[in-house]
């Protein structure tokens, strides 16, 4: 299988045409790549991949929302939309060691030192309150300073100079744990960044785990095949032989700078704040590199994030609620868990079992099997008709959490709350539902007891 974007892109413009869009007119890179993105969801109700050939600016062309769509992504790991979370779940379960190669398309331009200006990338401005250019679609790569663990996630980069931007580092997760561990060493944390991959690279960066897992293995799950890997220029960092570019740097010790506001996946434009400095020191790239942005905040964002957390989610139910049947992420921070509940107190485990495994799910409402948990309305009468609060309702204080919040009152630190709103004692036992008989509902038809022209004549109205 081939693991670069542009052999993904020329799949689906084979074989799902429609999904794939060109724009060859140029586009101003202020705004107007997102306003084009936005505007064809909502007003044309079409969320295809988009490649903006001609960007003010740049010499490179822009690809977007390629994340947008379910089956695109399901296909990008070989699965069947509904199969997906599954196919997640067996690539974390079978993770497949990364191999280094010697062909490295990503190396067909080597820029350094001087020859580095992030001023030849297209300056992105997503949203009007942004402070800057962004660069949205950056997946880290980086190594435990004191040790052979490796850590991949998405970081925010905004543009400061030629060599420098600002890097978003999660409070407490990750990366930003190896690079307070390097700064205590008063070293700088070398780490690479991958733009531009296949849909399973970028899958497989968001697993949520424990540090010791090593999401390149679990992207080779997802690939089918191990990660090709290459060194990079100037540091030892591994990086994807078959990215369309690499920006090489590393994460400056004591040193911030301001970062910020950017409107994120919460649907706010969240202010400025002191954040850590990463120092370019080399770009390397494919001779007509596709550079690859990531519509924040829109669906190919939002997509692409919950498919593994809503994955991660489920293993950690499952270890401690075997029964678990689904689970699903409606909203920024908010988690819906149905579960086969089988003995007392199983809600409450599956609230704990959430909250331990994941930094950002701050509310989580669970409920019994019998609950469509993809139908708001319905999550909303389990809770209405299932759940006392002063008995279902636990309120954990100043737990750590997202630092994206803008309800929080000091950054990273928030309340969690679990919603146990499946029926107590037990489903079985509890208050019955009322019911039209089903014989009599299988033996009635309506055409003869209603005129037919007046069933025609109501259809499809309110
Ligand atoms: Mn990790």
């Amino acid at each position: 299988m081939s693991q670069d974007l542009r052999t993904y892109l020329d799949t689906v413009k084979q074989n799902n045409s429609e999904d794939f869009l060109v724009v060859s007119r140029e586009v101003d890179p202020a705004f107007e790549i997102t306003a084009i993105t936005v505007k064809l969801e909502q007003e044309a109700k079409r969320r295809p991949i988009i490649l903006f050939e001609k960007v003010k600016g740049t010499k490179f062309p822009v690809l977007t929302n390629l994340h947008a769509g379910r089956s695109r992504l399901a296909a990008a790991i070989r699965a069947k939309p509904e199969e997906m979370q599954r196919a997640y779940l067996s690539a974390m379960e079978k993770p497949i060691a990364p191999k280094i190669v010697a062909n490295a398309p990503v190396k067909e331009a080597i820029l350094t030192s001087e020859q580095v200006d992030l001023y030849q990338l297209p300056q992105i401005l997503h949203h009007e309150e942004d402070a800057g250019p962004y660069i949205t679609a950056a997946i880290s790569f980086a190594k435990d300073p004191n040790g052979g663990t490796w850590n991949c996630a998405y970081n925010r980069l905004m543009i400061k100079s030629r060599n420098t931007t600002s890097i978003h580092l999660t409070l407490g997760k990750h990366l930003w744990e190896f690079q307070r561990i390097a700064e205590a060493q008063g070293r700088a944390l070398p780490v690479a960044f991958a733009v531009g991959v296949h849909p399973a690279i970028a899958l497989g960066c968001l697993a949520i785990g424990s540090i010791d897992e090593d999401e390149r293995a679990i992207m080779g799950g997802l690939l089918g095949e191990p990660l090709e890997l290459v060194k990079c220029e100037t540091s030892d960092v591994l990086v994807p032989a078959h990215a369309e570019m690499i920006i090489e740097g590393e994460i400056l010790p004591h040193e911030r700078t301001a970062e910020g506001p950017f409107g994120e996946f919460t649907g706010y434009s969240l202010g400025e704040r002191e954040r850590e400095v990463l120092k370019v020191r080399a770009v390397t790239h494919r001779r007509d590199a596709i550079f690859q942005d990531i519509s924040v905040g829109h669906l190919d964002h939002l997509m692409l994030s919950t498919t593994p957390i809503e994955a991660n989610l489920y293993r950690a139910v499952h270890a401690m609620v075997p029964s678990v049947k689904a689970v699903r992420i409606p909203a920024p921070f908010t988690v819906y868990v149905s579960i086969e509940k089988k003995t007392e107190g199983q809600g409450k485990n599956a609230i704990l079992a959430v909250l331990g495994a994941d930094l950002y799910m701050k509310h989580v409402i669970v409920v019994d099997h019998d609950i469509d948990i993809f139908n708001d309305q319905r999550v909303q009468w389990a809770v209405g008709t299932r759940c006392q609060a002063d008995r279902d309702v636990m309120i954990v204080s100043n737990v750590g959490g997202s630092d994206l919040d803008p309800s929080d009152l000091k950054d990273g630190v928030t309340a969690k709350m679990g919603i146990d709103a499946t029926a107590k004692p037990l489903l079985g036992s509890f208050t019955p539902r009322h019911r039209v008989p089903k014989n009599v509902l299988d033996r009635l038809e309506l055409k003869d007891f209603v005129p037919a022209s007046w069933l025609a004549q109501r259809a499809g109205k309110r």
